[in-house]
């Protein structure tokens, strides 16, 4: 209690960041949803935009297109960045879809989406299941999106493969208002061309359902050209930025054309109040750092590292998911290698050597998702840091070795 009161807070606030300033710069970062950012980024985050409320939309849209304004005075410089700011993302994407940079976060972009097309405790939304690799905010029951809209789901088949056939068989029983494509923890490429195919086969002129992509995870090689873009065949295409595209943590949401005042208004006034005009700002910066061709190799070299690091864990006996990865991360499952071993045993214990990876749940996982079965390990952040094929490859071996001396506790 005395050393409560005798440290300040200040102090030990202070202490706590030099801390986690270290642990960033000494600690192997395996979580695939992580990055580092640069000094710019850093730089847009830690300015004086922070200090202004800009609640609406710049007055005129890059595109012409009017809109009803701010609520403030004082935007003029705040709506030039804003608009730039959707152009940028227009270009990294190479598409004419409308832009909102204004969602928080990607939880937030998905609830402002779902909001403008779909009626809350009436809808379905049909998404690929948690424990399959969807996301929390795709309709699980302890999210809002779980709570307020019915869901139904497709899977993985035995190979770790998304079962597309199960797309469409789920779509004719189950009508749902939105069929949404996109996951935290998959491994393999997307065929979003074939989802609009299989949701044109089963749309009427009565029924047609919403085709949402939500393309956290992989955005960042849909930028750099890595993976098939979602532009073109979805209707609505939401993204965080803090991902690959390793810019501030945020949220973007794109759409056709005809879904922009409905997107618009879902965001502001729907789900949110004043934009965080630091991280529009620092969003703008991501995007031009995603223009650059350095950011092309930076993506190349993250899924080369990943498939170089899943392959190697195969060659020493281990079961990865599907078998591999065609992009940024894959999935160790020890159900059947290690059936003794936890995902939460194996994250706690490589805390402790300096490196960090998630627990993660496994196609037909037996454990709770509090425990897990396998552990998801992403390249992204060690290849910003300068890391190549031959650090990924001894750094499985490192966590080879670490996994057999758990084994033998
Ligand atoms: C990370 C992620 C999100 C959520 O992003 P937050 O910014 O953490 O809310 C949404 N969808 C998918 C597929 C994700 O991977």
């Amino acid at each position: 209690m005395s050393s409560f009161i005798e440290t300040s807070y200040g102090d030990r606030l202070k202490a706590a960041y030099d801390a986690e300033v270290k642990r960033q710069s000494e600690t192997v970062e395996l979580i695939a949803s992580e990055n580092f950012v640069s000094d710019d980024v850093l730089k847009a985050l830690g300015s004086c935009f922070t200090n202004k409320y800009s609640e609406g939309y710049p007055a005129i849209r890059h595109d012409g297109v009017g809109r009803k304004g701010r609520y403030y005075g004082g935007c003029e410089f705040i709506d030039n960045v804003e608009e730039l700011c959707c152009e940028l993302w227009q270009q990294v994407f190479d598409t004419d879809y409308h832009v909102n940079v204004q969602p928080h976060s990607g939880s937030q972009a998905n609830f402002a989406a779902y909001m403008a097309v779909m009626e809350p405790f009436k809808d379905e939304i049909l998404s690929m299941s948690l424990d399959n690799g969807g996301h929390l905010s795709h309709g699980s029951p302890v999210n809002f999106s779980g709570k307020m809209y019915k869901v139904s789901s497709y899977s993985v088949d035995e190979n770790g493969l998304i079962d597309y056939g199960s797309i469409g068989s789920q779509i004719k029983m189950c009508h749902p208002k939105v069929v949404l494509a996109g996951a935290s923890a998959y491994s393999r490429i997307i065929d979003f061309k074939l989802i609009r195919q299989i949701i044109d086969e089963c749309s009427t002129d009565e029924y047609r359902p919403y085709f949402m992509v939500d393309m956290s995870h992989i955005a960042g090689l849909v930028a750099a050209g890595c993976h098939q873009s979602p532009f073109g065949y979805a209707d609505i295409v939401t993204t965080t930025t803090h991902k690959t595209l390793r810019g501030p943590r945020g949220g973007l949401i794109f759409c056709k054309p005809e879904l922009a005042d409905k997107i618009d208004s879902a965001v502001f006034p729907g789900t949110q109040g004043g934009p965080l005009q630091n991280v529009i700002l620092a969003k703008a910066v991501c995007a031009l750092e995603a223009l650059r061709p350095e950011y092309d190799e930076y993506i190349h070299r993250v899924v080369w590292n990943a498939s170089a690091m899943a392959n190697e864990f195969i060659n020493m006996g281990y079961k990865v998911v599907s078998d591999g990865t065609d992009n940024h991360l894959f999935l160790l499952d020890f159900s059947t290698t290690h059936p003794n071993l936890t995902g939460k045993q194996v994250q706690d214990y490589l805390d402790t050597k300096g490196i960090t990876v998630n627990k993660n749940c496994v196609p037909k996982e037996t454990r709770s998702p509090f425990q897990t079965s396998g552990i998801r390990i992403g390249t992204p952040a060690m290849t910003t840091k300068g890391w190549g094929i031959t650090e990924f490859i001894s750094c499985a071996h490192v966590i080879d070795g670490y996994l057999k001396e758990l084994n033998a506790l």
